[in-house]
């Protein structure tokens, strides 16, 4: 996908701070940090959104979770706790549309959505 960030990243046409790569996984920092942890965790893969998971994908969404234990361990933050967070389309609030799963610890993180606004 050429015109995808996270396609980009993979490939190494734009800079990131890795945190964790495996043969099929990737995860960096996030540029807009939400936390003092916030790390992306990326399929190598280009998947669109969670809906365009298949069955095929299995071991991979395992290997995902699989890197997000080990991140949370490395960093410091598996006791103390974490959050992982998975926004799909426009009401889930995607903005990139490269399959990919936020990491967010270091301190206690706020309730899980925001009151209704709209
Ligand atoms: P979404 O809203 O799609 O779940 O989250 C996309 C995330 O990607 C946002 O938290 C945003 O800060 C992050 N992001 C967008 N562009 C880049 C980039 O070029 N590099 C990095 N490291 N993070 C990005
Ligand atoms: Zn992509």
């Amino acid at each position: 996908m050429s015109d995808c960030i996270f396609c980009k990243i993979v490939e190494g046409s734009l800079p990131s701070t890795k945190v964790y790569e495996d043969d099929d996984v990737l995860a960096f920092r996030d540029i807009q940090p939400a936390a003092p942890v916030h790390v992306l965790i990326i399929p190598k893969k280009h998947i669109a959104t969670m809906n365009d998971v298949t069955d095929e994908d299995g071991a991979l969404i395992a290997k995902i979770f699989a890197a997000a234990r080990k991140i949370a361990a490395d960093l410091g933050v598996a006791e103390s706790g974490y959050r992982l967070v998975n926004n799909v389309n426009r009401d889930g609030g995607q903005v990139v549309y490269h399959l990919h799963v936020h990491l967010l610890a270091g301190r206690k993180l706020g309730a899980l959505v925001q009151p209704d606004v709209s």
